[in-house]
């Protein structure tokens, strides 16, 4: 499981500007589908030694004194409780302020590490002006500039001082994680009762990896599910309606753990962006994705009501084609004896494996149907293809040119894996290499 980096600060300390400083470049996600969020706050950073989930806690800019106050608190706390390491950022140009001092107070009250990292020292000239934050107590702080990259090095080698090492080797997983993710109020609560009152649970919820969330194991058409994190989803309460949906890390941390992602979607609101914002997280990360319509109860229906709800759900939700949609509510019971069974089939194609021979006799098919085109005046070849992972099921395709395979070529190919085995409803990853 990844861990957690927040950024907490004042507003304009520079937050979002870090946050894409560390993402290095923005994800093909943002530029390929139109309407999903551009304004991104979560995002998994690989491209250093070790990876971590960075959160930016900041977003929404409070109009008054007060709201700035009550902000922080929540922001901090939220970073508090669900991060696993706290980069406090703070402004080199407006010096220490009364409102840091009061971020550094809460923060205090944490065991997890917090790193004080002083922004917009651009240069030598505003770095000796920055003895001034030691008044926050802190034994060491790291300038840097995260516009201008300086000092961009030395907060990697701290965060990477407190990231654990990476497992070596996944270990053999006989059950499939599944997580319940939606904003607030959409019916997960109610959803959870239900389904676990249809399935047998199996043991005692156990304690997952943080202190108060509990997964709840359960056997379903002799499988072994588990159901993540369902404290968490019934908790009520800790934070404020606005900055949970704004955060979302508690959706984010249960996605990383999962197989399986359930979405549940309001029947009267509709799709909205936070919830594309989550849905792109699934997408990103390689997850099946189930969608679920609760409170299916409440809309009026007329002959095309429900086609009408795909129609939008399908439209907004581009990148997901592959996900299933279900309407449900969870209040009358309607359809919730469908979801195991969608869900049993999902993982099954999740795991699936396909045999070599098999593979190899599809491509040449695949091929034969359809050529690919000449690239520069040189025929595209394929010459052997194999799957290489489940969860999602990714094949590599061994060409004379892999890098010029063409999007809409890949897309027909990936097209023909989903129909010729089977892999309707789950995403599909094909990798073109070089023959070696
Ligand atoms: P946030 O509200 O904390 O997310 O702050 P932003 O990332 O939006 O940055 C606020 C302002 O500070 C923007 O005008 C940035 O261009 C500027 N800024 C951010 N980092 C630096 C830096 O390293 N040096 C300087 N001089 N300006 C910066
Ligand atoms: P959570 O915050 O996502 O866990 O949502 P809850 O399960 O607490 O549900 C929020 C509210 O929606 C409660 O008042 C539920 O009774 C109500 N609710 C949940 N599911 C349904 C449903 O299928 N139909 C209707 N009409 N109300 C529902």
């Amino acid at each position: 499981m990844l861990k957690t980096v927040a950024i907490v600060g004042r507003p304009n300390v520079g937050k979002s500007t870090l946050f894409n400083r560390l993402l290095g470049q923005r994800k093909a996600i943002v530029e390929d589908f139109p309407g999903v969020t551009r304004d991104r706050h979560y995002a998994e950073i690989t491209r250093y030694d070790k990876p971590f989930l960075l959160v930016d806690t900041g977003g929404f800019e409070p109009q008054t004194a007060d709201q700035l106050l009550c902000q922080m608190r929540e922001q901090s706390q939220v970073a508090v409780e669900e991060a696993d390491i706290i980069v406090f950022l703070l402004d080199a140009r407006d010096g220490l302020t009364p409102a840091d001092r009061e971020i550094a107070a809460m923060l205090r009250r944490t065991e997890k590490p917090v790193l004080f990292v002083v922004n917009k020292v651009d240069g030598d000239k505003q770095e000796a002006g920055t003895v001034d934050f030691y008044r926050l107590g802190m034994d060491a702080f790291i300038p840097l500039s995260a516009e201008h990259g300086r000092g961009i090095g030395e907060l990697i080698d701290a965060l990477e001082a407190l990231l654990p090492e990476q497992a070596a080797v996944a270990e053999v997983e006989t059950e499939v994680r599944l997580a319940l993710i939606g904003r607030p109020n959409v019916g997960k609560s109610s959803l959870v009762n239900r389904m676990l009152g249809y399935e047998r649970v199996v043991a005692n919820p156990v304690a997952g990896t943080t202190r108060d969330s509990i997964d709840t194991p359960f056997m379903f058409d002799q499988q072994r599910y588990v159901l993540i994190d369902t404290a968490g989803i019934r908790r009520k309460g800790k934070v404020s309606e606005a900055l949970e949906k704004f955060s979302a890390i508690h959706a984010l941390k249960a996605m990383d753990r999962a197989h399986v992602v359930l979405m549940v979607i309001d029947a009267v609101e509709g799709i909205t962006d936070q919830d594309l914002t989550i849905a792109g997280y699934a997408y990103e990360k390689g997850r099946a994705v189930v969608l679920l319509v609760n409170k299916w109860d409440v809309p009026e229906k007329e002959n095309h009501t429900m086609a009408r709800f795909v129609e939008e759900v399908r439209r907004r939700c581009k990148f997901l084609p592959f996900a299933p949609l279900l309407f449900v509510s969870a209040l009358t019971g309607q359809r919730i004896n469908k979801i195991m069974p969608l869900v049993a089939e999902v993982a099954e194609q999740f795991n699936r494996r396909i045999t070599t021979g098999q593979i190899n006799q599809g491509l040449e098919e695949f091929l034969a149907k359809h050529p690919p085109s000449l690239v520069r005046g040189q025929r595209l070849k394929f010459y052997y293809a194999t799957q290489s992972a489940v969860r999602p099921p990714t094949f590599v395709l061994f060409s004379n040119r892999p890098d010029d395979v063409h999007f809409s070529y890949e897309r027909y190919l990936v097209n023909c894996f989903r129909e010729k085995f089977g892999f309707d409803k789950v995403p599909l990853r094909l990798q073109f290499r070089g023959r070696g």
